[in-house]
């Protein structure tokens, strides 16, 4: 039988900034391919999430004012589904402001909005400029160290528990606070990042490395040249 990934996006319409979604067409293009099954469904607000009919999980990033909507109602019904989901091994991929809800909380404007508590991490919108720019940063995702290129924006600074690892190590670029030299956060399957580009179609490695990881594969190479491309750009314009 052919694996068929089977992704949920949450919140499409409202967690999309800077062509976000991009991530989702390059999964399908990655697994249809090399002649895998894909399927997309989604929850958005007031939706209810089927955690069981799904491989992966992905939520794009967004404006503060969207994102208070969609952690109200992640609270309200969503917190446990992702939690038996990540339990089980699945993936979740949260973009900025989807990084931001991943953890506890997202202090902003004496207003703290709640997280789901997949990690533990805290975001708080302090005095100071926005972080933004090209970055790059060093990640090890089982493969050996390799190199995730794209572009942050964002107000929140966020800030790992003491057990809690990052994606990977700041080579250009503020990361999660501009201080730690941290960006992201990686627990088991559950990815949380700052980086948009988007940031799949300029990282292919880390698209094919989240289906292998979602669907328990080894994925054949493909020609990857234009690709390969893309992420040497990606690469040079955060000066890497
Ligand atoms: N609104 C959040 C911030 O500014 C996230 C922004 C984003 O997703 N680019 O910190």
């Amino acid at each position: 039988m052919t694996a068929t990934l089977r992704v949920c996006a949450l919140y499409p319409e409202l967690m999309n900034i800077y062509a976000d979604r991009g991530n989702i067409a390059v999964l399908r293009a990655r697994c249809e391919w090399r002649g895998l099954g894909f399927e997309l469904g989604a929850a958005t607000i007031g939706e209810p999430l089927d955690e069981a009919a799904y491989d992966l999980f992905y939520m794009g990033g967004g404006q503060d004012r969207d994102q208070a909507a969609v952690a109200h109602d992640m609270a309200d019904g969503k917190t446990e589904p992702l939690h038996a989901a990540a339990d089980r091994g699945a993936v979740v991929l949260a973009v900025c402001g989807g990084y931001q809800l991943l953890g506890h909380a997202y202090e902003m404007d004496g207003e703290e909005l709640p997280g789901v508590g997949l990690v533990d991490l805290r975001t708080v919108r302090e005095e100071g400029p926005r972080l933004i720019g090209n970055c790059a940063i060093e990640a090890d995702l089982g493969t050996g160290p390799r190199v995730i290129a794209g572009f942050e924006n964002h107000g929140g600074r966020t800030y790992l528990g003491a057990g809690e690892q990052p994606l990977g190590r700041v080579l250009k670029g503020h990361g999660n606070n501009g201080r730690d030299g941290a960006e992201g956060v990686r627990r088991g399957n559950v990815i949380g990042t700052y980086l948009h580009g988007p940031l799949l179609p300029k990282n292919i490695w880390l698209a094919d490395r989240l289906i292998e990881l979602a669907l328990g594969v080894e994925l054949s190479p493909l020609d990857d040249r234009l690709e390969d491309a893309a992420h040497a750009s990606a690469r040079r314009a955060a000066g890497v």
